[in-house]
């Protein structure tokens, strides 16, 4: 029963991946209606992931700053904090871009249904809306762009507000004193790194053998030489038990760097990874393949086992990332409009936004000496650097990895601060099929970070013997 919507496209879901898809297959002439349980477009990224983090991260970096000023004689003293302008501040950034999406979509004609949308068959998906009231969608196309919700790790208390993913986290409801961040990869450090700032106790524990495991090492070790001064590193170390008491949670500890007793925290943050949303949607009832972990899987255009339905970003697999799914929302849509799209990168970058920033794209040592794949690398530290010197910040290095034969970029990784901007860089060297010497060949500005791209490629020249 209830309304019926006819349209040529369905998306479900508008995280990065769904309204990126929606607004490519409107420009390119298609009816489209974008299905979204939640009012507020944007997905995961723009409402509880990548923007309102980044936000806060900007302001734990001018907290860091003004504090390490000191050191060279500016003492802006003690921070007050307001925290429910802080609160503004992030939300105010959240808020402008996603109405900014609800505009796009006005103005593409895209028509936006709220509620939860299940698929009822191969051509039909139902949207309930939060008052009850169901509406069906007919589709000839549809985008799967569901998305994926935080793992959480069984056996704790959930129900007490003071056990958190990133989600509750990010809602800066308060500056805890003693906060316990469960697992040590992108989100978690990130977010240690915020509440870190503000002035939080933070300890960080991890199962595996070291921090943002998909990094290499060496990378890496600039990262933890730093934060491991500021918070407590605890890594090949579990949370057996999380014990809900009146002081705070009572958590034990096994493995290498557990404490003997039981250490108490006012919040733990569980970031321990995050669970596609495959298994939430219906898809049986499409006939869409979902595997046992929930994601769906497709082929090189992202077409699920359905020829006319399509699945992209979180929901497909990893990297989890927001420019993995803008990436395969456009082949999708393309695919869709009759174009003859595939995803063709060669590289998706990774970067945690931590202080400092680690980044990387490509190959990998771990990767390359795992997969048997020849390799020479360049290193060049930023102490060598009059820029990173003059920024008060010389903990970072810029490492190549390059064919001994071809000597065509293979991979990249930067840390340091503003890693992140600074890769860039070698993923277009990298897509373009650059070698050592497209870099050397190019003026890069001085002073200026970006130097220590070009650096690394000298360096890499000057271990080169024959045809230069
Ligand atoms: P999502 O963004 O998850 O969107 C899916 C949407 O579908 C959601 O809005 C959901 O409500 C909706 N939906 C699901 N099921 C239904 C249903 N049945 N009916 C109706 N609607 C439904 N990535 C980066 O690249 N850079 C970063 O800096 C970064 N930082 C992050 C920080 C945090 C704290 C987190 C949690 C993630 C971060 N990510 C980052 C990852 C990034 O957010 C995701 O990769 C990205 O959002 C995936 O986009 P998506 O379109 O696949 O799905």
């Amino acid at each position: 029963a209830g309304d019926v919507v006819e349209c040529d496209v369905l998306v479900l879901g508008a995280g990065p991946g769904g309204y990126t898809g929606a607004f490519r297959a409107a420009d390119l002439g298609k009816n489209v209606v974008l299905v979204e349980r939640y009012a507020s477009l944007g997905g995961v990224c723009l409402n509880v992931g990548c923007i309102p983090s980044k936000a806060l991260l900007h302001v734990a970096k001018v907290l860091t700053d003004a504090e390490e000023m000191r050191e060279h004689g500016i003492d802006f003293g003690a921070p007050k904090i307001d925290i429910d302008k802080l609160r503004g501040f992030k939300d105010g950034v959240v808020s402008r871009l996603t109405k900014g999406l609800s505009g796009l979509a006005k103005q593409r004609k895209v028509s936006v249904l709220t509620g939860e949308g299940q698929f009822t068959g191969p051509y039909t998906l139902n949207v309930t809306a939060a008052d009850g009231s169901v509406k069906t969608v007919r589709f000839k196309n549809a985008i799967i762009a569901a998305g994926s919700t935080a793992l959480k790790i069984p056996g704790y208390p959930y129900d007490d507000p003071r056990v958190i993913t990133s989600t509750g986290a990010l809602k800066l409801e308060g500056i805890p004193k003693k906060m316990l961040v469960v697992g040590g990869g992108i989100i978690g450090l990130e977010m240690a790194c915020v509440y870190g700032a503000l002035g939080t106790e933070i300890s960080v524990v991890e199962l595996g053998d070291g921090l943002i495991p998909g990094a290499d090492r060496d990378v890496v070790k600039v990262l933890t030489d730093r934060i491991g001064k500021r918070y407590k590193v605890m890594v090949r170390t579990k949370v057996s038990q999380v014990e809900a008491t009146a002081e705070g949670l009572r958590c034990t500890f096994e493995g290498d760097w557990a404490p003997k007793e039981p250490q108490t925290y006012d919040k733990v943050l569980v970031a321990v990874g995050r669970r596609p949303n495959g298994k939430l949607i219906g898809a049986e009832n499409a006939g869409v393949s979902v595997d046992e972990r929930g994601f769906i899987p497709v082929d090189n255009q992202c077409r699920t086992n359905v020829p006319h339905i399509f699945a992209i970003g979180d929901i497909v697999g990893n990297p989890m990332l927001a420019h993995k799914a803008t990436h395969e929302a456009k082949c999708a849509a393309e695919v869709i409009a009759g174009e003859k799209s595939y995803l063709d990168y060669r590289a998706i970058p990774s970067i945690a936004y931590t202080d400092p920033e680690v980044a990387w794209m490509g190959l990998t040592e771990t990767e390359a000496k795992a997969k048997g794949i020849a390799y020479e690398k360049a290193v060049f530290p930023w102490a060598a650097s009059g820029r990173a010197l003059g920024n008060g910040r010389d903990d970072g290095l810029t490492k190549i990895l390059f064919d001994p034969e071809s000597h065509q970029i293979l991979g990249a990784a930067i840390v340091g601060v503003n890693a992140g901007e600074l890769l860039g860089e070698a993923v277009l060297a990298y897509e373009m099929g650059a070698d050592i010497s497209d870099i050397t060949g190019t003026v890069h500005a001085h002073p200026t970070l970006s130097e220590t791209v070009a650096m690394a490629a000298e360096i890499a020249h000057g271990s080169i013997t024959d045809l230069y």
